[in-house]
């Protein structure tokens, strides 16, 4: 078990802490208007479970502080399934025999229609490393024509560097999210297994060549159910968005929180995180970031996620279809996907849903004149 480099203690000694952390040492934090690092440590504890309901209420306090009732809907569009990376967990692995799909400019605009006219407002742009069919000048020339329809624009993609990553967003995008999929070097080593992706540091380092390159919005994550410590590899999150947020404080923080669910291929979790440490991850996140914008996607089932939206996160993916094509070929009645999706609901139902809680969603919290 290893922490990222930023880390100024060993895995074993946050271990220690976290697991040492008393019932009286988590309400204290409850109290703090300011809460520290200590205090993150004391929400992910296991001494935290049995206050769950009072860590539930403050999230919610303070969700509403800085949100009000708004939640934010957005939906994916995939590029392509081609990618030279071996991902021991992804159905888009280089080694996985099956069926892949590159989006031409036309078909991208199409999909591009689709989603729009489902009535979403913000754009996720997500490929796998296909530096065929997803080139920097070609997802560029994408984002110039997709800024006319959507408000918001927001790519995950492989790591780049500063340059790449200023061409995108001269071009218009906004954002950029990328996860790190697990902070152990070691585990890291062992799942990924072929392809650039081999390379820890450069992924590591992309979001702050993402940060230097001018992004409003710089998100991150870990595939949970990876590391058989989810706790460290929340611990190591945090560390991670501490330093980023203290070199680019300009930008907007934000957190996802992706489990893994089954793939084409197969893969066996290693380390399955269930409900219960899921939410007690994302209200930790919450109580100690608590500007920070929090998504939830469809890989999580409707219940848990308008519940969560209620107490916790701020953004929700609706209506979503994971695979390139995938929402032309939901029309004509197919399924497609890089990975299982547990909310199939549609817009209009997860809509209904989040009012009937008195929320309210909103499709454009972003315009193109606020950029610099
Ligand atoms: S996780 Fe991303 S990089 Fe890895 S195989 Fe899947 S699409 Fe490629």
């Amino acid at each position: 078990m290893k922490m990222l480099p930023y880390s100024k203690y060993s895995a074993e000694e946050l271990n220690t802490y976290i697991n040492n952390t008393t019932a009286d040492a988590v309400k204290n934090s409850l109290r703090t208007a300011t809460p520290k690092f200590n205090d993150f440590l004391h929400f992910i504890a296991p001494a935290a479970l049995p206050l769950i309901d009072e860590i539930r209420e403050k999230s919610a306090a303070i969700k509403k502080m800085y949100f009000g009732k708004t939640i934010r809907l957005y939906a994916p569009l995939y590029i392509s399934s081609y990618c030279i990376n071996n991902c021991a967990y992804c159905g888009f692995r280089s080694s996985f025999d099956h069926q892949r799909r590159r989006l031409s400019f036309d078909e991208i605009m199409n999909e591009a229609q689709i989603i729009k006219d489902m009535g979403h407002d913000s754009l996720l742009l997500i490929t796998g490393e296909d530096p065929k069919g997803a080139s920097v000048p070609f997802t560029a020339k994408c984002i110039r024509a997709l800024k006319n329809k959507f408000s918001y624009i927001n790519i995950e993609f492989y790591p780049m560097g500063e340059t790449d990553y200023r061409t995108l967003f001269e071009a218009g995008c906004h954002g950029l999210t990328l996860y790190q999929e697990t902070y152990d070097q070691e585990l890291y080593k062992t799942l990924h297994l072929g392809g650039p992706k081999t390379d820890y540091m450069f992924r590591l380092n992309a979001l702050a060549a993402g940060g230097r390159a001018g992004f409003y919005n710089l998100g991150m994550g870990a595939l949970l159910g990876l590391n058989p410590n989810w706790r460290i590899e929340a611990t190591n999150l945090a560390i991670h968005a501490m330093w980023i947020r203290k070199r680019f404080w300009r930008s907007r923080t934000q957190f996802s929180f992706p489990r893994i669910t089954p793939t084409q291929g197969g893969f066996n979790v290693p380390a399955p995180v269930s409900d219960l440490d899921l939410e007690q991850m994302m209200l930790a996140f919450r109580l100690f970031f608590r500007e920070a914008d929090l998504f939830l996607s469809t890989r999580e089932h409707h219940e848990f996620r308008t519940r969560m939206a209620e107490i916790c996160v701020s953004h929700l993916s609706a209506g979503s279809q994971v695979a390139p094509g995938g929402y032309q070929a939901f029309l004509e009645g197919k399924a497609l996907g890089q990975f299982t999706m547990h909310d199939r609901s549609s817009v209009t139902a997860v809509l209904a849903d989040l009012k009937a809680r008195g929320l309210e969603p909103v499709f454009k919290d972003w315009d193109p004149c606020f950029s610099a």
